[in-house]
Formats: structure tokens, sequence, C-alpha cells
């Protein structure tokens, strides 16, 4: 098997964590440095239509390159970010870089892929949060529609009113809503009915014993079929092995994310694995 019809075994690197730093004020000191000095970087993890094979979506993930521990997962630095209120500058930051790099992808007619970008409760919460970010979409030039955000359960809940008209705003731009993360949060279902919602992303505690736990192989059939029955797209995040790609095939899941596919890359790896001219179907199995 070659090229990007192999199977890639993904062994993550051991990342640094929070205690590298000498206190919580120097890491918050380092991180504001690192949003206004470019230290931040996007990966990108494709998401697979099953049906057809094709790439239909790239979701952004935001990686820290300090420049002495080297590169921080966002699990070490966004709860920081979060209680700090650096996540503010951070999600806008995300947000243009992963325009500008679609803009860029577009400008090369290279690809051709919706790019997702996951939004915080606390981004989410803030006042101003679609009137930032329609303006930041319209400053880099590129069509709303081709932006999905992931959002949480826990955003939705908060203030069901204002989760409305922020959720009305990006819609009537064209910007598609998921929930990520789906199953483990504060559910209501009822918001799957009030709210504008493009896709479901089923929480990867599910996928993980799908094949050994009947519980967890209940609940992503049902969240899967509940999908279908809504219309709304469903994802299986964390695919990691053929036999859990068997049992979601079987259960008529549409699309998937995961190491299985391949893990989070860089855009250059994005380009030279998942380029437009060479849309054949991608075979994981
Ligand atoms: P998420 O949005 O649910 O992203 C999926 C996470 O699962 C990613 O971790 C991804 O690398 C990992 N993953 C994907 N496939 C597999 C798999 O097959 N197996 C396993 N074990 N893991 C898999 P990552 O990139 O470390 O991001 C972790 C979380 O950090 C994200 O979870 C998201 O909540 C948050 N995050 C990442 N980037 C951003 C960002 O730009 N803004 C905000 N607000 N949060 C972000
Ligand atoms: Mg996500
Ligand atoms: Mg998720
Ligand atoms: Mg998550």
């Amino acid at each position: 098997q070659t090229g990007k019809n192999k199977l890639i075994t993904y062994q993550p690197t051991p990342t640094p964590t929070r205690h590298l730093f000498a206190s919580q004020i120097q890491m918050e000191t380092d991180l504001r440095k690192a949003i206004m000095e470019n230290q931040l970087l996007l990966y990108y993890q494709p998401r697979l239509e099953l049906s057809t094979g094709q790439i239909i979506c790239l979701e952004a993930l935001v990686r820290w390159n300090h420049p002495t521990y080297g590169m921080i997962a966002p699990a070490d630095f966004i709860p920081l970010a979060e209680e700090s209120g650096l996540i503010l500058p951070l999600g806008e930051w995300v947000l243009r870089e992963a325009c500008l790099q679609k803009a860029r992808w577009l400008a090369e007619n290279k690809l051709d892929y919706q790019v997702a970008v996951n939004i915080s409760p606390c981004q989410f919460q803030d006042e101003a949060f679609a009137d930032k970010a329609i303006h930041i979409i319209e400053q880099t030039g590129i069509n709303p529609a081709y932006l999905e955000f992931e959002i949480t359960e826990s955003s939705i809940m908060q203030n069901m009113e204002k989760t409305i008209a922020v959720l009305d705003k990006l819609c009537a731009k064209g910007i598609s809503i998921s929930i990520d993360d789906f199953g483990i949060g504060y559910s209501s279902l009822n918001y799957l009915k009030e709210f504008p919602i493009h896709c479901l992303k089923i929480d990867r505690s599910f996928v993980k014993n799908i094949q050994s736990n009947s519980n967890d192989w209940a609940i992503t059939n049902a969240i899967i079929h509940l999908g279908h029955a809504l219309n709304i797209q469903v994802v299986a995040e964390g695919v990691e092995e053929v036999g859990q790609l068997d049992i979601l095939k079987e259960t008529t899941c549409t699309t998937i994310q995961g190491y299985l596919l391949s893990p989070p890359i860089s855009a250059a790896e994005i380009e030279l694995t998942f380029h437009r001219e060479d849309n054949r179907p991608v075979m994981i199995s």
C-alpha cells in the first residue's frame, strides 16, 4: 500500500504540560505572547464520507509551538486560555488563520473541502461573538459556506434565547453548525428541533469500545439513526481501528474522523496527502 491509501498508525508524541512552566502566571504571559507573535499554528484532520470515499471537511485544531518547550497540545493550554480570557484573542486568531488557509487553498485551486473551527463556550458566550466572527470571515473574503463552527452542548444550553439568535445570525450567513462531543454534555434533545444544526459529532468515548461494549454500541447506533431521522449529518469521532469502522458501517454511519484515516496534520501535509487533483476515493479498509 502506498501514499494516502496506506494505513496510518499514529503514535502521539509526548507533549509538555503545564508543569513545565514556572507558574500559571508565566504560562499566561507566554501564551499572550504566543498569540501576538504567531507561535500558534493549525493542524487539520480530515472528515471522510463513507459512501463516496471523499474527504468533505477538515477540522482545524490549534497547537502552540513554544520556543523552549516545543509543540504543546490544546488540552494543555485551552483551559488556561479559558480561565484567563485569552480564549477570545486566541479564538479570533484561529478563525482568521483557518479562513486565510482556506483562501490560500482556493487561490491555488488545491482543496475544495469545508473547514471546521472549534468554538469554546467562553467565546460563544461573548456578546459580540457572531458579529466578530462574521467580520473576520468578511475580512478574509472567503464564502462563509466553507465554514463549520463546532460548538458543544454546554454552549447551547446556557441561554437558549441568546443561542438561537446567535445561531440564526451565523446560519443566515451560510455557516454550518455542528455539535462536538455529542452525547457527553447536558443534553436536551429539544434543541435539535429548535436550532439549525447541520451535524452531530459522536464523542469518541462512545466509539472507543463500540466493539466490546453493547451500551456504547447502542448509544452510537441510536445517535446515528436520530441523525438520519432528523436529516442531520452524523460523524463518528476517534475511529482508530478497522473493526470499529466495520461496525459503524453496519450501523449506517455516513461520516468518520480518526487516526485510522489520519491524525491532525500540518497544512503542508494535508496538501500532499489529500489534494484535489488526486480525489480518488480514500480506501481505509
Ligand atoms: P475535539 O474538537 O473533540 O477534537 C478532537 C480531538 O481528538 C483532537 O485532539 C484530535 O487529535 C483527537 N483525535 C482525533 N482522532 C482521534 C483518534 O482516532 N483517537 C484519539 N485518541 N484521538 C483522536 P486535539 O487536537 O488534541 O484537541 C483536543 C481538544 O482541544 C479538541 O477536541 C477541542 O475541544 C480543543 N481544541 C483544539 N483546537 C481548538 C481551537 O482552535 N479552539 C478551541 N476552542 N478548542 C480547540
Ligand atoms: Mg472539534
Ligand atoms: Mg470532539
Ligand atoms: Mg473534545
